[in-house]
């Protein structure tokens, strides 16, 4: 098979799964009486890559890889590689390591419960393994995990001094590589053009001369989307002002926008990827 120069990657959540503590209404205990809308969702986009002929690597949440095994069945059937995206969508900071590697552990069983040959790669709910959890990846590389997505090179949920492309970082447990999103320079910040709400206002052009500097400089880029961003009629809910703006700012028309940006450029899972020096 031939290296994708990028790696296209998909949380698979529910449109609940919303990283706001105190937010009653958005406990997981109450999550089962929440209108469920992944199926729909998760088949907008399996549909959407099918006619970009673009394969993924999704990171399920192990919560909804056990109500809806036959949807992981579905990514799997279509060609896409399974990754962790926890099991009970929590924040890694809040966590510590003997809570996060139950957690870890749950999404394992449920994934492969619902069909994925293994799972080696993990990314964490809002990009929380940052300087307040870089126990976590002892933890993943302890527990088998080789590929971590789960950093990001911006201010407010990682650090801008993280490596924006990816690298291999040492654990007390062995090297674990690390596969950062897709960020830019603008207005002398940087933006998460290859993810939330930085994906969903920029234009395609501008997100696929982003894409085309960095593999004309030897490296891939990484984007990523979750199901709920498509959803023709999101459920609304009431959020803090930040996750209120990350959550629903520019949903409209983004199918299209990313359909664009799939077809114009070279695509696959994390898996098949270029491998960059150092990795
Ligand atoms: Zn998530």
């Amino acid at each position: 098979m031939t290296p994708s120069r990028n790696a296209f990657t998909v949380d698979l959540e529910e449109w609940f799964h919303i990283c706001a503590s105190g937010l009653d209404a958005l406990d997981p205990d109450h999550w089962d009486r929440l209108p469920s809308r992944v199926d729909l969702t998760t088949k907008l986009l399996l549909d959407l890559l099918d006619a970009a002929h673009v394969r993924a690597t999704f990171f399920v949440v192990g919560w909804v890889a056990e109500r809806h095994p036959g949807l992981v069945a579905a990514v799997r059937a279509a060609g896409h590689e399974i990754g962790s995206h926890s099991h009970l969508h929590r924040r890694v900071y809040e966590l510590d390591a003997a809570s996060f590697r139950t957690d870890l552990r749950a999404s394992v069983r449920a994934l492969i419960e619902a069909g994925a040959p293994t799972v080696t790669m993990y990314r964490a709910p809002e990009w929380s393994i940052n300087d307040r959890s870089l126990w976590a990846l002892d933890v993943l590389t302890d527990e088998g995990v080789r590929i971590d997505a789960s950093m990001a090179p911006v201010k407010l949920v990682g650090s801008v001094r993280y490596p924006r492309y990816p690298h291999v970082r040492s654990t007390r447990a062995g090297p674990i590589t690390e596969v950062p999103p897709l960020v830019a320079d603008r207005f002398r910040h940087v933006m998460p053009i290859g993810w939330g709400w930085g994906l969903r206002m920029s234009s395609p052009r501008r997100v696929l001369r982003t894409i085309d500097a960095a593999n004309r400089a030897g490296l891939p880029a990484v984007l990523t989307v979750h199901p709920w961003e498509l959803d023709p009629h999101p459920p609304r809910v009431r959020l803090p002002a930040r996750l209120q703006f990350a959550h629903y700012f520019c949903l409209g028309g983004f199918a299209n926008r990313l359909s664009e940006v799939l077809r114009q450029a070279s695509f696959g899972p994390i898996g098949d990827m270029t491998p960059v020096s150092g990795t």
